[in-house]
């Protein structure tokens, strides 16, 4: 921390910089490396008092993403074996070659700090934000208490509100309200020696996870994330309550379990509503999670606050170098957002919509239609990669689905694509067509 910082928080002034960000979880800590780049004066304000802790998220993700984004392949664990479990299905894909991984969650986020101060922003825990300074209908900056509990002002031309699910500043701007539909999610983190470490487990059904998934993440040294998560309020479900009987409830998954015990407890929220109308206001960027950045097929939402957090830095860094934070000039991270991930986020919510409730009977049939994939395929599906060329491929592996409901699903979401005309039988039979 800079001396002059000191002064100003012991006399009252309210401390300068170009960008505040609000929140030190991925998406903030990405905006305030890129804006530094940009060479503004970023300051990244988070409640806690270390970043990374406490673990909220199962850490789930892709290696082509983590090596786009530079991450060292210390810090996830490839996975060798996705299964899919519903009440009396199952299906396996085997990858060689891993394609998705479980995140050392806390490792990340600190890498992503020391990014973001290499990069010249400060980042200052234990620092909790109360919410945003307003004038003249802009947000000038933000009211937050120091390590020694010293509420003061903080104030830059431009704030990215990056505090996840609450979307502190968003909200109390009155850009927009909370989110009311959302994933409720509990998870052990266990040492489980004798739990198989390639074998990635998704499993659906109302025995487990009414109106959502269970989940069991390997992630290398005899450690395993083991976790429920339901859609609120599509049901009232405990997902606290599911996760504590989950071996009585899915007792062929008991074995991997003996011998186990947990040594860490994780719960979290996850905004469940598909893409917000708006994230940009005058002088207010909102990213991740408090954008509804997040993917709402499986609930995947890391990467996406990693990319939605650079384009959140860059736009601020931008505005500070034209002297423009007006909602005009910071729209062009909306636009650039909606380009770049609009559509799949779009088409992602409409497949969440469709099997949010789904019975049992639906996730034995869905695992069924899964069995017919590749491993490929399956991963662009969980992946939410949609492509005019995937979901073709996904209906000539399952021509019987033209001739059922999911018929109206695949038509809208060619149609999200780019592709007018309802798709046939014909051209899915003889792909030469
Ligand atoms: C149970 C569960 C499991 C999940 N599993 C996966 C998964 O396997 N893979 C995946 O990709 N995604 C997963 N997600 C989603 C993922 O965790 C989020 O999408 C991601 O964390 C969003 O990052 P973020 O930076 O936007 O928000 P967050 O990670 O929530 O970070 C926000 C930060 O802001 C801070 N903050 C909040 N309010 C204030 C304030 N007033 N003042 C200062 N600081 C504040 C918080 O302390 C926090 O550090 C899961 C989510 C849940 C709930």
């Amino acid at each position: 921390m800079a001396m002059d910082d000191l002064q100003a928080s012991t006399s009252g002034e309210a401390r300068r910089y170009d960008v505040i960000v609000v929140g030190g979880g991925p998406a903030g800590l990405s905006a305030a490396e890129t804006a530094a780049e940009g060479g503004a004066r970023v300051a990244v304000l988070e409640r806690q008092k270390e970043i990374g802790y406490p673990v909220h998220t199962s850490g789930g993700t892709w290696i082509s993403d983590m090596r786009a984004l530079g991450i060292p392949t210390d810090l996830f664990y490839p996975i060798r074996k996705v299964i899919f479990l519903s009440p009396r299905r199952q299906v396996q894909f085997d990858y060689a070659e891993p394609v998705c991984c479980v995140l050392d969650v806390r490792g990340l986020y600190q890498h992503l700090a020391g990014r973001a101060v290499a990069a010249g922003a400060e980042v200052h825990p234990n620092t909790p934000v109360e919410g945003p300074i307003l004038e003249d209908g802009r947000v000038v900056g933000v009211i937050a208490k120091d390590h020694r509990n010293r509420a003061g002002e903080w104030r830059a031309p431009v704030v990215v509100d990056a505090s996840g699910f609450s979307s502190t500043i968003i909200t109390r701007a009155g850009v927009r309200t909370g989110f009311r539909r959302y994933g409720f999610g509990a998870e052990y983190d266990l040492y489980a020696p004798n739990y198989d470490p390639n074998s990635l487990y998704l499993i659906m059904g109302s025995q487990v996870a009414p109106s959502g998934y269970a989940w069991a993440f390997p992630r290398g040294k005899g450690r395993v994330r083991l976790g429920v998560g339901v859609l609120r309020p599509d049901v009232d479900a405990d997902a606290r309550e599911y996760l504590d009987a989950f071996t009585e409830r899915l007792p062929s998954l008991a074995p991997a379990f003996v011998g186990a015990s947990p040594i860490e407890y994780h719960t979290g929220l996850f905004p469940s509503e598909g893409v917000v109308p708006r994230f940009v206001e005058s002088g207010l960027i909102a990213t991740g999670d408090a954008a509804g950045h997040g993917s709402t097929l499986v609930g995947e939402g890391i990467r996406f606050a990693i990319y939605s957090g650079r384009m959140a830095g860059t736009v601020a860094g931008e505005a500070v170098r034209a002297g423009d934070p007006s909602a005009a000039f910071l729209a062009r991270y909306d636009r650039q957002w909606r380009a770049r991930f609009g559509r799949e986020m779009e088409i992602s919510y409409i497949v969440n919509q469709r099997i949010a409730n789904w019975s049992d009977t639906q996730w034995d049939e869905g695992i069924e239609l899964l069995r017919r994939l590749s491993p490929g395929q399956a991963a662009e599906l969980l992946r939410g990669d949609y492509s005019v060329a995937l979901l073709l491929g996904v209906l000539r592996r399952n021509p019987k689905l033209l001739r059922s409901g999911a018929k109206k699903f695949f038509d809208l979401a060619l149609e999200r694509l780019g592709r007018a005309a309802p798709v046939t039988e014909a051209e899915v039979l003889t792909p030469n067509a």
